[in-house]
């Protein structure tokens, strides 16, 4: 089996490092914050450069393209490269895939842009989906890497850039459900319905969605709020479909409100829980 690099032990990172350590590959791992949610059965490595020259295929879990792009370049640049396969699982936006990509591709290293969706608990239960785009050989090379990863994968294109695309619509409609359900709550509490009541109503009937089914169920009506995606991270996926729905030129009259309704959220409370934004648009914990 590959040995598989893994940067990027996160929130979301950790846990997709467990599920590689889980399926047997050689697991290879460096955070710029340390070791310290190197998952048992993985060797922390002291930076980019070791894993570039050490494993087979790299996997990247990074906060954004800014950071992927460093770090892929860090990749690219080290001298005694093993790594033929770089696949990136971050949220990075359209442009940044494929300028990775190309500055990899100078130096004969493949790109699988893999974002991914289902959260934190999505990723350890292995019903996270990974969508991913690449060329039919790169493809293949990574296939293993991509099944140890999540038992729920979909290859969406065939170049870098079309899983970003396919990702940033999914968050798209992700917020602007998470934002108008939290309205719809506070309207349903306020005349006097019961939470539990109306989840258990909404998550039957037209206005369904894992808005409903998943974060007010678990995060909000348990108020735990620990889904493991930040508001700010939320933001910055909104900027990116907005900027890529600009640079297509199709309509962005939704996008553009929502978009703004987050970026508000994460200014006022960056870094909190997503799910927070019900009592950050409401002003009260439901009751
Ligand atoms: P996170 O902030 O918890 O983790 C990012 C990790 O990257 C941190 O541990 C940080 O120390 C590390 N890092 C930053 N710069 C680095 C560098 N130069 N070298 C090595 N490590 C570096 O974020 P997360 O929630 O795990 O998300 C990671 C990516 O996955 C993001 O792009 C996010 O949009 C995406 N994502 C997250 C979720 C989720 O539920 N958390 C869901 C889908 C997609």
């Amino acid at each position: 089996m590959a040995i598989v690099g893994f940067i990027g032990l996160g929130n979301m990172g950790s846990a997709l490092a467990a599920n590689l350590v889980g399926a047997g590959h050689d697991v290879l791992t460096y955070d710029v914050s340390g070791p310290a949610r190197n998952p048992d059965g993985a060797t922390f490595v002291a930076d980019a450069a070791e894993v570039a020259r050490s494993t087979d295929v790299a996997v990247l879990s990074l906060p954004n393209g800014a950071i992927s792009e460093q770090v892929s370049a860090t990749l690219a640049d080290t001298t005694e490269r093993r790594v033929s396969r770089v696949l990136d699982t971050s949220t990075v936006g359209v442009s940044a895939a494929r300028a990775i990509e190309t500055r990899l591709g100078d130096v004969g290293v493949g790109y699988v842009d893999a974002p991914v969706s289902g959260g934190v608990a999505g990723a350890r239960a292995r019903t996270l989906m990974v969508m991913y785009a690449g060329t039919d050989d790169d493809c293949a090379a990574v296939e293993p890497v991509l099944a140890g990863l999540s038992d729920r994968r979909r290859r969406v294109g065939h170049r870098a850039g079309m899983a970003q695309a396919m990702k940033l619509a999914n968050n798209f409609l992700s917020a602007t459900a998470l934002a108008a359900a939290s309205e719809a709550v506070a309207f349903g509490l306020s005349v006097g319905l019961d939470l539990a009541t109306m989840l258990d109503v909404l998550s039957t009937s037209s206005g369904q969605s894992a808005a409903i089914t998943d974060k007010f169920t678990n995060h909000v009506l348990t108020g735990t709020y620990s889904s493991g995606f930040a508001n700010t991270l939320m933001a910055k996926d909104l900027g990116l479909y907005l900027d890529a729905v600009r640079a297509q030129g199709t309509p962005s009259d939704f996008g553009t409100r929502t978009e703004a309704t987050w970026t508000e959220f994460a200014g006022a409370e960056p870094g909190v829980d997503f799910t927070r934004i019900y009592p950050h648009l409401t002003g009260d914990e439901p009751s």
